[in-house]
């Protein structure tokens, strides 16, 4: 069928205004308007961002609150001009007493923090948080956090915590109550459990002048994973890191499904990246394998804009490189809106996720798969927790299966992750930032 870009286009607006309306009223989360506001002084300050983020660093290695509010001040005294509230916690933390009052808040706040983006400290604490979303009407994806691996014996380690994180989540979810939204696509059953795994943690020799050896031994780790899914009918989702590792991550995940004994399962994924501008060449590629080489169920693709966009500028300027990523916001949402079409048109060879908290993103998705005459349950979408909440009801208040990346891990492994998160929440360019800043709707749908 041929679709217009003005067809397409008044869909998308019509359903990005639509899941507007459906967004839960700000007043309804009060905790959320004062992490707003926190996250608006963070971001209307280059020096006070960087001061924060040394902080959040820091926090998990402070031995009391008093230690932590000294931590606090000092970063904070970097900041040339400090708003008038921080300009009063720095006066507050010139005594003991009231640097131990500065330490409680500090700790607080960070913890609090941490607790929007991280659902518990194990799998077993997370269960109550993720049956909860599935009351809700939504599916989740389970993430261990971890430091970097660097030894074998940390490897292992966290191979085993994937494998058990996996039992023990397909032993809770076995009980829970039908959600057919959740469990049930074109090409089939889908799974309860879902967890989501880093080739990095995988093995300590992942480094791009010797791929093969990463590879090799991250598939020993990788296979009994796979086996133990597939007798659990858990779904295995291997995330994507920064371009160093991209090559060997994706013949690593291509080369062992295709092996004849993962012909038929567990379900799996990989990801694609589209701030990178090889990115439709490597999803092409992607799409010949599951072409070539039908899998039941067929591999998922989770598409996301990319979550290493600093770090993949930095390196490429350190080396003199061209830079591998757009390094315009636009670019990137018109790849990403490009490769929409394109996983869409590859169905059902692949199963699509579309990974995003921009609502012109996600509404573009869902019109683009409506005209295409897909099925709303062909298209799954997914939002990372603490970003992507408000999104998440909406979407699930409207029907759409939609799944919530939870990490879980303790406040030490998990400050990598959310000095990212924060980073992401508070860039100028972002969606969610330009939302926070009330950027009317009109403007947010605009096609990019
Ligand atoms: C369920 C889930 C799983 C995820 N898994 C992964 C994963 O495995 N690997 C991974 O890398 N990321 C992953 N992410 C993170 C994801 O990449 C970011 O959340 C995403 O980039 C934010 O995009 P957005 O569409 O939500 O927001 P938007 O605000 O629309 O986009 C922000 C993104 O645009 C890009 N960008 C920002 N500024 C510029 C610029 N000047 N020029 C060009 N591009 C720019 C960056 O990628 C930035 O993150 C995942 C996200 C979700 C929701």
């Amino acid at each position: 069928m041929t679709v217009t870009a003005e067809q397409l286009e008044t869909e998308v607006q019509q359903i990005g205004r639509e899941l507007a309306e459906a967004f839960p009223a700000a007043s309804r989360h009060p905790m959320r308007a004062l992490d707003a506001r926190a996250m608006e002084l963070a971001s209307s300050d280059r020096e006070l961002r960087a001061a924060l983020f040394r902080f959040v660093d820091v926090v998990p290695a402070c031995r009391s609150l008093d230690d932590l509010a000294r931590h606090l001040t000092g970063f904070l005294q970097e900041v040339p001009q400090t708003p008038p509230p921080i300009s009063a916690a720095m006066r507050i933390g010139h005594t003991k007493a009231g640097r131990t009052a500065l330490g409680v808040a500090a700790a607080g706040g960070v913890r609090h923090m941490a607790h929007r983006f991280i659902v518990g400290e194990t799998p077993r604490a997370a269960l109550g948080v993720l049956r909860g979303l599935w009351d809700r009407g939504v599916a989740s994806s389970v993430d261990l956090l971890g430091e970097a691996t660097v030894t074998a014996a940390e490897a292992d380690t966290y191979a085993r915590r994937c494998l058990d994180a996996a039992e023990e989540l397909a032993r809770a979810t076995e009980g829970w109550p039908a959600r057919p939204v959740l469990e049930r696509d074109g090409s089939g059953a889908l799974a309860r459990t879902n967890v989501s795994v880093k080739v990095s943690a995988l093995t300590p020799l992942l480094r791009p002048d010797a791929p093969d050896l990463g590879r090799r031994d991250a598939a020993e780790r990788l296979r009994p994973l796979l086996r133990r899914a597939r007798e659990l009918r858990a779904h295995i989702h291997i995330d994507m890191e920064s371009l160093d590792s991209r090559e060997a991550v994706l013949e690593l995940v291509l080369d062992v499904l295709s092996e004849p004994e993962f012909a038929e399962g567990p379900s799996a994924g990989i990801v694609v990246q589209a701030y990178l501008r090889d990115s439709p060449e490597q999803l092409e590629s992607i799409l010949n394998w599951a072409a070539a080489g039908p899998r039941t169920p067929p591999l998922q693709i989770r598409l996301v804009k990319g979550a290493y966009w600093d770090h993949e500028l930095v390196q490429a300027r350190q080396h003199g490189w061209p830079a591998p990523v757009f390094e315009i916001k636009a670019d990137c949402d018109r790849n990403f809106e490009a490769l929409t079409r394109r996983l869409i048109e590859a169905r059902p060879s692949v199963r699509v996720a579309i990974a995003s908290h921009n609502l012109r993103s996600v509404a573009h998705a869902i019109a683009v798969s409506r005209l295409h005459g897909g099925a709303d349950e062909d298209l799954e979408l997914q939002v990372l927790r603490g970003l992507g909440d408000e999104l998440q009801d909406a979407l699930a208040s409207k029907g759409f299966r939609v799944r919530t990346y939870c990490p879980v891990g303790d406040l030490v492994a998990g400050m990598a992750y959310l000095v990212r998160r924060l980073l992401e929440n508070t860039s100028n360019e972002s969606f969610l930032h330009e939302q926070a800043r009330g950027i009317s709707l009109e403007k947010l749908l605009a096609a990019p």
